[in-house]
């Protein structure tokens, strides 16, 4: 404070320091930077004498070399505290401020400026209405401080503390954020009421617009969405407790929770129930048993794939470069799965039928499958039907069963872990039915796209939307898929391989794919086409290309060894080293080379392996006419059988036999292959051959395989699956096979080459098919058959 006494010493002339961007009041104490020449030798000067600097401030801040009009008329005189000269030449210095000062003149500029001043002292005393001000300015300042102007505590209670009004109006103005104009205001108020008015009148103004932002603040509050501050509060709370102490294990797991939950995208209601569920956790005592379940339940809700979705990208150019690249022939097929993608293409949806795949193991279903998935850049994902009984295994056991989950077909996509998937269900034909319930109506749910948004799961109790999930279907055989779910779907038939597409399929797909999966190159391993031959005919009897794989896996695996061994070299196997890697053939090829016999007839067969060739064989006891008929057959294969015996007996005697035959003997009919289950119409005539094969003594050809179904008036009638026993007769070296007429139509659908490899003929009698199979009369076997 000055007093009278320092006034008296106070000189007339000071050395200058003009400011940039600062005021400075006095009875504060700041540092200040002097960095321009000018300005440093007048520090000196200052330094040199009384440590008095009069500051005043540069009109605009930019003027580097401010010359006498440059700066105001009113500052303030400072007592240089302290100098500190930095190494490159500037200087810092503290200084307080004393007193008003007003310049007169400038005596001189160089090489510092010097200032003629005035000085102005303050009225220490603070009449009533002063008083009201200061008490007002109080109240203000700490107003501003409650709305969020960032004042430190002690500047508050400083400022209460201060008794001179003008001192009071420094002070305040000194932290409020004022342009350096509105600051020079102050500081030219001399008055120091008229100085409190005005310091009021801008505090005032930064009140406001603290008020403002406050209520901008409040509102952008209000519209964060319920959930949101629930969080944030929630986050609060766990630090608090943190900081406490009292933050333990089970509340964090429960946080872990509600953040899964609150991450998981589940559609509104769900989210509620899983949040239910959390509370009722949260209040159970950590130990209780229910807990683990409800664990459970929340994992699993909180783990599926509610939003995850892979893009879907849908080019048939490259769909059908994808399905060309992996896959060897099935031009059918291929055709279809691109007309059905086209028709994905222009719908944008799901809807329409599914897709069903229908063929024997091994033909490329799976893999056609896979393929389809890739070019839609969708995640692939398999289930197998076969076996299922239960409607609960497709829905999941409802949560109150001890260890109940979902049913698979919520696991399945829980384990792809996208809602988009390509969803192969194998095995369809094989789905069974029995007292636990019926699983058919829980896969019509999910396959129909009309139902399928929405599909309940007992476990989860909540829809999960199925919608975007593209399903195939796959079986073996069409018939035992129940009708309902057939009729929802589009059937395309995979009807097995050639031998040459086999050899193809090997050469170009199944040895470069094994020769890599072991490890090996093909400089170390070759496998010859006839070796392949030998394989394909002697070691593999099947309408897909699974076991040939399988066998060439076996051959790489052992040269896999030899060269782990320390085998150099390539080793090339042929048809004629085969068996050293393979053992003795399991399959004789060539039917033909087998001798004829009596009772025995060449069938072919539609199982769900594909075609394949069998042997029917018929033989006679002594008894009073009963039939046997043994091999797992089918209902209808044995009605086929009685209808057999029902012609013979009518044609007895035209087809030579003794009409009498029913009364003396007993009849037995055997499918060999006895594991394999029958069943169909198509065995009929080669049943009914082998009987009168028997019954007459007359034996059977056997390079002659037949096909078709028998009335009681010897008509033969058309049977199904036609192209896969031609191919599997083909596979068999067959060169005869008689056909029913009424087949003819089905020949276009068998590679060409099969057909002019085999002699096919049509046939709508049973008569022909006699006369065509059996050979002449073998007199000694007539006369041993007419001993019985
Ligand atoms: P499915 O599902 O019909 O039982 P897979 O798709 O599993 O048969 O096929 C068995 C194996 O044969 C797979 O390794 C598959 O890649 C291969 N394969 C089948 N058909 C073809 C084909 N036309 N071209 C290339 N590889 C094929």
């Amino acid at each position: 404070m000055s007093s009278k006494d320092e006034r008296m010493v106070l000189p007339d002339v000071l050395p200058l320091i003009p400011l940039r961007d600062l005021i400075l009041f006095p009875d504060l104490v700041v540092p200040l930077f002097v960095g321009r020449e000018r300005s440093i030798n007048a520090l000196e000067e200052a330094m040199r004498s009384e440590h008095l600097v009069a500051l005043v401030t540069q009109k605009t801040a930019e003027t580097q070399d401010p010359q006498p009009g440059d700066v105001y008329e009113i500052g303030c005189v400072v007592t240089v505290l302290q100098e500190l000269k930095l190494p490159d030449g500037t200087a810092k210095a503290l200084v307080e401020g004393k007193q008003r000062i007003r310049i007169k003149e400038f005596v001189s500029v160089d090489p510092y400026l010097q200032v003629r001043v005035e000085y102005y002292e303050d009225d220490e005393k603070a009449d009533v209405e002063a008083q009201a001000l200061m008490r007002n300015l109080v109240g203000d300042f700490e107003q501003a401080s409650e709305l969020g102007k960032p004042i430190p505590q002690e500047v508050l209670v400083a400022a209460t503390a201060i008794e001179e009004p003008g001192r009071l109006a420094d002070f305040v103005t000194f932290h409020l954020s004022l342009k350096v104009d509105e600051k020079q205001q102050i500081l030219e108020a001399i008055d120091p009421k008229v100085r409190l008015q005005k310091t009021t009148d801008f505090l005032r103004k930064e009140l406001e617009i603290l008020e403002i932002g406050s209520k901008i603040q409040n509102r952008v509050k209000e519209s964060m969405s319920k959930t949101q501050r629930e969080y944030f509060l929630r986050e609060q709370l766990k630090a608090i407790q943190q900081e406490l102490g009292v933050y333990d294990e089970s509340q964090a797991e429960v946080e872990e929770y509600r953040e899964k939950i609150r991450l998981a995208g589940m559609p509104e209601s769900v989210e509620e129930k899983a949040l239910k569920e959390l509370s009722r956790l949260e209040k159970m005592p950590q130990a209780a048993a229910e807990t683990s379940v409800i664990r459970t339940y929340i994992d699993w809700l909180a783990g599926l794939p509610w939003q995850t979705e892979d893009e879907e990208k849908l080019d048939l150019i490259e769909a059908e470069a994808v399905l060309e690249e992996d896959h060897y022939g099935l031009e059918k097929v291929k055709e279809r799965v691109l007309e059905y993608l086209a028709v994905h293409k222009l719908t944008d949806h799901m809807r329409g039928p599914i897709l069903c795949f229908v063929g024997p193991p091994g033909v490329g279903k799976t893999s056609i499958g896979r393929s389809i998935a890739r070019s839609l850049n969708r995640k692939f994902i398999r289930m197998s039907l076969g076996g299922v009984r239960d409607e609960a295994e497709i829905r999941g056991h409802r949560r109150t069963y001890v260890g109940a989950l979902p049913g698979r077909i919520i696991q399945s996509v829980n384990q792809v872990g996208t809602k988009n998937p390509v969803f192969m269900m194998d095995e369809i034909d094989k789905v069974g039915m029995d007292f636990r319930g019926d699983p058919t109506s829980a896969l019509l749910e999910v396959l129909d796209p009309e139902q399928n948004n929405a599909f309940q799961d007992h476990y989860l109790e909540a829809p999960f939307d199925l919608s975007n999930v593209m399903f195939i279907t796959t079986a073996n055989l069409l018939d035992p898929i129940p009708p309902a779910l057939r009729d929802r779907m589009e059937v395309i038939h995979f009807p097995g391989y050639t031998e040459d597409e086999k050899l193809e399929i090997a050469k170009k797909y199944l040895v470069p794919k094994q020769v890599k999966e072991h490890g090996l190159t093909s400089g170390r391993l070759e496998i010859q086409d006839s070796a392949l031959h030998e394989i394909i005919r002697r070691y593999t009897r099947e309408a897909g290309v699974r076991n040939l794989e399988r066998t060439i896996a076996t051959i790489c695996r052992q040269i896999a060894r030899k060269v782990v061994e320390g085998k150099k070299g390539k080793t090339i196997v042929s048809g004629r080293t085969a068996h050293k890697y393979l053992g003795p053939p399991k399959f004789s090829f060539g039917l033909a080379e087998k001798r004829d016999e009596v009772g025995v007839a060449t069938g072919l067969v539609w199982t769900e392996v594909g075609g394949d060739v069998i042997f029917i064989e018929a033989t006679t006891m002594t008894g009073k006419g009963a039939l046997m008929l043994t091999g797992q057959l089918g209902e209808v294969m044995r009605e086929s059988a009685q209808a057999a015996v029902s012609y013979i007996r009518t044609n007895a005697a035209a087809l030579g036999i003794d009409p009498e035959f029913n009364e003396k003997l007993d009849l037995h009919i055997h499918v060999p292959a006895a594991a394999i289950p029958k069943d169909g119409p198509s065995a009929g005539i080669t049943m009914a051959t082998a009987l009168v094969s028997v019954l007459t003594g007359r034996s059977v050809r056997r390079d002659i395989a037949m096909t078709g179904e028998i009335t009681l008036r010897g008509k033969v009638l058309p049977i199904g699956g036609l192209k896969e026993k031609l191919l599997a007769a083909h596979r068999a070296g067959i060169k005869t096979v008689l056909v029913p007429k009424e087949n003819l139509r089905d020949l276009d659908l068998v590679p060409e080459h099969v057909r002019s490899e085999m002699q096919i003929v049509p046939l709508d009698s049973m008569d022909e098919v006699l006369r065509r199979a059996l050979v002449e009369v073998d007199s000694k076997a007539d006369k041993k058959n007419k001993k019985k």
